[in-house]
């Protein structure tokens, strides 16, 4: 059965997942903290998707481009005209509402009366510099897929890269969304990944596949089941002006199917725009035909924090243990945010917990360990079931005479007797990437 979301943010809240930001102050809309356990998930999020885009394939290569840029490069980009919702407001309770979720011509909430509708442009403005005028206003990026655009041909000449290659790049995005909700679902601001990859236009509609494929595969090898995937194309309206064609990667959240990645064809639109608006050629001379041409780009773009939620959702389950019930988050051992933890079977006993802490301390480094004494076992085993930690190590009494611990799967709950002096390799061979 499905698990409700109540359980998912309070788990989140409690175990130090996702904490809402400015909490103390009574917290900012749909903006969050990735707290201690969140911060490792989250990395690990975006390390498995930069192993497997940039570092797996031999045409990609990584960017870190600024979030503040030219403001032209929005104007070209389309963003500044187009980049809007309509929008109501209820002239009684003052609410704002998207016109496309209106059903009646009265407010959902309190049954006022409705304004006119009008555009409401989700990019935050800052100013750059010390005036603040029309001159100096510039804008948080929305997107990161931009700052790929305008570095391309510095990436095309210092890389020496040929059709067809493709530009990831991982970093922090702002909204100023109207409708939030549903947890870090929709948030203000967020972390995307995205992929822009650059293709003779004839083979553009055949890599729009391939990265779907991909795509798809990525999500199921890191643990979400196929049964909450699906593809959906966008049709009619819903196309973006910009776009030949576009895919979308959803998840079935437990509040309805949701986006988690859109993959979108955008043609030559942005190289082109931004040729013309800049005055720079960003036109490709590909050598094997001689002739300069703009590259059709295909465009991956997904979400840390949908990801994220959707790795953590679809990880939970409750089972019944010998008639106790059990909650394990049974994350893929690549995003499970703690690898090993460390216990003193009994913790009154001095030699036992010294042994245990330079266990914890020989393994440390390479991944997260913890140390944990403060209640009994089998409490101890639950507390890291419930984050998803993948191998509890246990020094008991025999531990001192045999040099021995036992360790403890999260997911068959199988114990094996393990050498301390062999610990270290074991838990390698078991936590190694395996390449596709
Ligand atoms: P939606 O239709 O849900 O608003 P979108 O189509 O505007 O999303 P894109 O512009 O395609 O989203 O952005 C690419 C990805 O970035 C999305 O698939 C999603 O994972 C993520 N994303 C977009 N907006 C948000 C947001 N407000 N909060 C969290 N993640 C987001």
């Amino acid at each position: 059965m499905a698990v409700e979301m109540q359980k998912i943010i309070s788990l989140c809240k409690r175990r130090g997942f996702i904490y809402q930001d400015s909490e103390i102050y009574g917290g900012l809309g749909s903006v969050w903290d990735y707290g201690p356990l969140g911060v490792e998930l989250k990395n690990n999020v975006k390390k498995i998707w930069w192993r497997s885009v940039v570092y797996e394939r031999d045409d990609m290569e990584g960017l870190d481009s600024a979030i503040l840029m030219h403001p032209d490069i929005w104007k070209a980009s389309g963003h500044v005209t187009s980049f809007k919702d309509l929008l109501v407001d209820c002239k009684e309770c003052q609410k704002r509402f998207k016109q496309e979720e209106i059903k009646e011509s009265k407010c959902p909430e309190c049954g006022g009366r409705l304004s006119k509708p009008k555009y409401f442009n989700l990019m935050f403005k800052t100013y750059i510099g010390s005036v603040e005028d029309k001159k100096s206003q510039i804008y948080l990026r929305p997107e990161t897929a931009q700052g790929i655009f305008v570095d391309f041909a510095q990436v095309v000449t210092s890389m020496r890269r040929k059709l067809p290659f493709g530009i990831a790049q991982i970093g922090k995005a702002f909204r100023n969304e109207i409708t939030t909700g549903n947890f870090t679902f929709r948030c203000r601001e967020f972390e995307m990944m995205e992929i822009e990859y650059f293709v003779r236009p004839e083979t553009a509609e055949k890599w729009h596949k391939s990265w779907i494929k991909e795509r798809l595969a990525w999500y199921k090898k890191f643990g979400i089941k196929s049964k909450n995937l699906r593809v959906r194309e966008h049709i009619g309206k819903e196309l973006a002006h910009y776009a030949k064609a576009c895919f979308d990667i959803e998840y079935q959240f437990p509040f309805g199917w949701g986006e988690l990645e859109g993959l979108a064809n955008r043609t030559d639109y942005d190289l082109s725009r931004h040729s013309e608006v800049s005055g720079k050629d960003l036109s490709f001379f590909d050598e094997e035909s001689k002739e300069k041409i703009i590259p059709y780009v295909i465009e991956p773009s997904a979400g840390v924090d949908r990801s994220f939620l959707a790795f953590l959702i679809d990880a939970y389950r409750e089972e019944k243990v010998r008639g106790e019930k059990r909650v394990v988050l049974g994350l893929h051992k690549d995003l499970a945010p703690i690898k090993a933890a460390v216990f003193p079977l009994l913790r009154n006993r001095p030699q036992i917990v010294k042994l245990a802490k330079k266990i914890a301390r020989e393994l440390r480094g390479p991944y997260k360990v913890v140390y944990d004494d403060t209640a009994s076992i089998g409490r101890l085993y639950r507390r890291q079931d419930e984050v998803g930690t993948l191998y509890c190590v246990t020094v008991d009494v025999n531990s001192l005479n045999d040099k021995k611990v036992t360790v403890r799967d999260r997911d068959s709950m199988l114990q094996d007797r393990v050498a301390i002096s062999r610990l270290k390799k074991y838990l390698d061979k078991k936590l190694k990437y395996e390449m596709r």
